[in-house]
């Protein structure tokens, strides 16, 4: 494709993208296809010769779209708001446009000190302290995966320079909570733990957030037996109810015995750009790494997830093999990116950031966090306050944990299995319908809905339409 090709074809795919914005309302919610239906319609091989533009965004229209599940759609209410901001696309396209190649400083300067910019734009608006340095990871996931092998690392002295994990005689534990996300046990698992060296600490009934005192208890058990704690992984904002573990607590504990604390803020993150919310990570400060998304909720287009430390030098001594080809004389002048982390070539993923903050800025941004704010509380006093509904756990930001228990004939609240499959039913038939998509989640066992609001496009107006459908669906 010559830049002229490129020019003409790109013109119309930024119409076609914003046409498909604009008419996303009219779209079912839920993806309308069936397993294997994509891949049906389309050849099992390459084509040989090319294909016109034209037939490609007709096949794009027919056979891709369809099976989109539409999370822009203002009545979605699955998973987690993300990537809607169509500034930050803008700066996604900026970004694959100019081809770039990030293996080290030298190979695109400012892709190194755009991604220093932003991510210390971000730290000043979520109120960290200048003690903090970040980065760009793919994901959360990622992010807690080198959380934890800075942790393997620090509580085995840099056992990777020899035997590694093998070489170790006591076992090094991690610890976290059952709602912990399940990149963690992933995690964990990965960075060579081994998953009877995670411990699942108790948590509160109600608001599920770590029991500190039973963090302290377990953590001299350990010290007891003879293991070495050498993690906690603590959650502001777990997925399923958005519980908030007390992080002041929890890093008192941490650095009591040099345990690495990585704080898991990955959607809650966002809730930290408005001031009001920052008491919900206090004690942050006192961390060792902090993972959050800006391609959640805050709405900047994935693979966006900030990643910050503030012992640089044990990240870099960690993630640094330093070869031969790569050195330069800007060494120790310059941030080595690929020394912060797992992958060498990097995307220059600053791009979607600066142009999301830019052109969309702080200011709109903070109060569309506000409107869901306020739209959870909303829905969640309307929950409360109807007959045979319940609201399971404390609304912390947008996401509200409901269920709805009829009686049977006898006038008892149904419980057990028949209440799961009342639940799994209801939410069924609002997905199925198209106009509006849940999804359910267990909690201690039952399964409940999540209504996660937060998309771009949902206003009040939609969460009551919302309201209004799952009383009907019960
Ligand atoms: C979404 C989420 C993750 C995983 O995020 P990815 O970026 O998709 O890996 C981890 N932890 C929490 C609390 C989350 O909400």
């Amino acid at each position: 494709m010559t830049p002229e090709e490129f020019r003409k074809a790109g013109h119309e795919l930024i119409d076609w993208i914003a046409d498909y914005r604009t008419r996303i309302p009219a779209l079912p919610v839920r993806a309308r296809v069936r397993p294997g239906e994509v891949r049906a319609g389309l050849p099992a091989s390459a084509p040989v010769s090319t294909d016109t533009f034209g037939d490609l965004m007709t096949d794009l229209e027919q056979i891709i779209v369809p099976g989109i599940t539409q999370v822009q759609h203002p009545m979605h209410y699955g998973w987690f708001p993300s990537n809607a901001s169509l500034a930050s696309v803008l700066g996604d396209i900026a970004s694959s446009g100019l081809g770039t190649l990030g293996i080290s400083w030298e190979s695109c300067p400012s892709l190194t000190e755009l991604e220093e910019v932003v991510c210390d734009w971000l730290r000043q608006l979520t109120g960290l302290s200048d003690q903090w340095r970040g980065t760009i990871h793919d994901t959360a996931s990622t992010a807690c995966v080198t959380a934890m092998i800075l942790a393997r690392e620090r509580a085995s002295a840099l056992s990777k320079n020899g035997a590694g994990l093998q070489g170790m005689t006591a076992p090094l534990i991690v610890y976290s909570t059952a709602q912990a996300h399940s990149s963690v046990a992933k995690a964990v698992q990965l960075a060579g733990f081994g998953n009877d060296n995670l411990r699942y600490v108790a948590e509160d009934p109600y608001t599920r957030a770590m029991l500190p005192e039973a963090l302290a208890e377990a953590v001299a058990q350990d010290l007891a037996a003879g293991n070495i704690p050498a993690g906690i992984v603590c959650s502001v904002g777990a997925t399923g109810t958005t519980a908030m573990d007390p992080v002041a607590a929890i890093a008192a504990i941490a650095n009591r015995h040099s345990v690495w604390l990585h704080v898991d803020a990955a959607m809650a993150g966002s809730a930290m750009l408005l001031p009001e919310c920052r008491h919900l990570w206090q004690g942050v400060e006192q961390a060792d790494s902090l993972a959050w998304n800006p391609h959640k909720w805050m709405g900047t287009i994935l693979d966006t997830a900030l990643f910050y430390v503030r012992d640089v030098p044990h990240l870099e001594r960690v993630m640094s093999t330093n070869p031969s080809y790569l050195r330069s004389a800007a060494d120790g002048e310059v941030t080595q990116y690929r020394d912060w982390g797992i992958p060498l070539g990097r995307r220059f993923r600053a791009l979607k950031l600066w142009f999301h903050l830019r052109l969309d800025g702080i200011d709109a941004i903070q109060a569309r966090l506000r409107r869901d704010l306020d739209n959870a509380q909303w829905l969640k006093q309307q929950v409360e306050a109807a007959d045979d509904w319940e609201v399971l756990a404390p609304v912390e930001l947008q996401t509200v944990c409901i269920r709805h228990v009829p009686r049977d004939v006898q006038g008892n609240p149904i419980s057990g299995e028949a209440l799961d499959r009342h639940t799994l039913a209801w939410v069924e038939r609002i997905n199925a319908s198209g106009s509006a998509f849940l999804s359910p989640s267990v909690l201690d066992g039952r399964w409940m809905a999540r209504v996660s609001i937060g998309v771009e496009g949902t206003g009040r107006e939609h969460v009551a339409r919302l309201w209004q459908l799952l009383q009907e669906a019960v």
